[in-house]
């Protein structure tokens, strides 16, 4: 009897250093390429936004071209469904005599009801799923899950003489696909537009073909050897190594990173930079750890905490901070930097995030949303657990994490460019339109 099989994209956009689509080639005779848009990233969600900015989208949907193209390669297409993946992946077992689904283990908890109601629903479907966005596999880890460390030092002890497994190669080949290949992407969100934004320096095409380059790239220019002095800078590209949209979306592996960053280092030399790159994913690397930990609560109001925060929800001031409307010139501009292009520095991630819970005491979970929607790095687990830790909620053993608004311009924008550059300058609005003082005074 014929073998066939399912491979679920999801954020392992890539044929490199790939296990789970490795598996799959070896041990099915038919191969089902499959990835699922769920028009439910684009309806509003609890915090009234929709999951996909256009700029989003169009890393997205140049990820998706650039993986049917490398499919081709291999003698294969991918298939693409704008569905709910339960709905798309239950009738394509039922329409192929699918007996395997292969992923990647996925992070999110949602993802993993997913996964979780596709077995419920389709009981005999064997389902295979191996780790490809992490830098090593459960096995791999020197304790528990249940036992992850709840400091970010403790973790990084811990794990930090595991090595690191060489990057897989590109499969041989790759069964063939027992259905054919169609015109897709044609009626997937009109509704998002994107218009190509000013900043032609910022603009990240999506895809494993432009990640690849972005790594050999930040490499060969040589700015490893100086991460460390110039990590916090607000803007400029060669600042950081900006493979976060690739690896977001699994056009990288953070495998991949290491062998180059190992590869500078033999060649070039190893410095405190070069060891900080490391440092860096060694952080992000605890971050999807802490998700499979914690599930759920990485969405809660009160995170991993006792006691919730004493911020609420502030429509107003809310929309303000997304617009980059605030009193606060600094604020504004990253904002701004953030509505156009889709990225944002490390350093004005934690600026805008402390200003949010701090200055406007806004609900954390509004401003991890909204990253949500317009980060082209989105990742679920970097993103709400940064947010946690910034909100003291999370894995900080710190509780509270407040950046002096004052003190942050004058040491990384002292003299006003990149606030010029975004047009940060403060509307000289108050922030609430209806003053505290016009309030109806309470009397007793
Ligand atoms: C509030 C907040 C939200 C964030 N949301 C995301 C997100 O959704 N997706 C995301 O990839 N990163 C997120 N980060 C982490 C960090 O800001 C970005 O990874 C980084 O700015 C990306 O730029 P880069 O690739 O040039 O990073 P580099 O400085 O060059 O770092 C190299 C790599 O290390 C990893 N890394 C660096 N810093 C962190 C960190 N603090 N946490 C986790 N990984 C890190 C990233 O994968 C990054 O690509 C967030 C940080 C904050 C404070």
């Amino acid at each position: 009897m014929r073998n066939v099989g399912l491979y679920w994209f999801g954020n392992d956009l890539r044929v490199h250093d790939n296990v789970a689509l490795l598996k799959a080639a070896a041990e099915v005779d038919y191969l089902l390429c499959v990835y699922c848009l769920d028009p439910q990233w684009l309806s509003p969600n609890q915090y009234g936004l929709a999951m996909m900015s256009a700029n989003r989208w169009r890393f997205l949907k140049a990820s998706l071209l650039d993986l049917d193209k490398q499919l081709h390669k291999l003698g294969q297409h991918l298939v693409v469904c704008y569905q709910s993946p339960v709905k798309a992946i239950t009738a394509l077992v039922g329409e192929h005599g699918i007996s395997s689904l292969y992923r990647s283990r996925q992070t999110g908890f949602y993802e993993n009801q997913l996964m979780l109601a596709l077995q419920k629903q389709l009981p005999s479907l064997q389902l295979v799923e191996s780790d490809t966005h992490s830098l090593y596999s459960l096995e791999q880890l020197p304790f528990a899950l249940d036992k992850l460390p709840d400091t970010f030092s403790k973790f990084r002890q811990a794990v930090e003489q595991v090595p690191v497994e060489k990057p897989l190669p590109v499969p041989d080949f790759l069964p063939s696909s027992p259905a054919a290949s169609t015109d897709w992407l044609v009626d997937f969100p009109d509704c998002l537009k994107f218009t190509p934004d000013a900043d032609q320096e910022m603009v990240f095409n999506g895809g494993e073909t432009a990640g690849l380059k972005q790594l050999t790239d930040y490499f060969a220019k040589g700015s490893a050897s100086r991460y460390k002095e110039l990590r916090n800078e607000l803007d400029g590209w060669d600042n950081s190594t900006k493979f976060s949209p690739w690896l977001a979306n699994g056009n990288l592996s953070a495998r991949q990173i290491c062998h180059y960053l190992n590869d500078f280092e033999q060649k070039v030399g190893a410095n405190e930079s070069t060891y900080w790159i490391f440092f860096e994913l060694l952080w992000r690397e605890y971050f999807q750890w802490y998700a499979h930990r914690h599930g759920k609560y990485l969405f809660v109001f009160q995170g991993i905490k006792q006691q919730k925060p004493l911020t609420s929800f502030y429509p107003e001031r809310f929309q303000k901070w997304c617009l980059g409307n605030t009193p606060y010139p600094l604020v504004n501009a990253a904002m701004k930097q953030l509505n156009t292009t889709g990225f944002m520095s490390n350093r004005a991630r934690q600026i805008v995030a402390s200003c949010l819970v701090n200055e406007l005491a806004v609900d954390w979970r509004y401003g991890a949303a909204y990253f949500e929607q317009q980060l082209l790095d989105y990742d679920v687990a970097s993103n709400w657990g940064n947010w946690q830790y910034l909100a003291g909620v999370g894995a900080d053993p710190r509780s509270n994490r407040h950046f002096n608004l004052d003190k942050q311009t004058r040491q990384y924008d002292q003299e006003g460019s990149f606030i010029n550059k975004w047009q940060g300058q403060s509307p000289n609005l108050p922030l609430d339109s209806v003053d505290a003082a016009d309030w109806p005074l309470i009397t007793p």
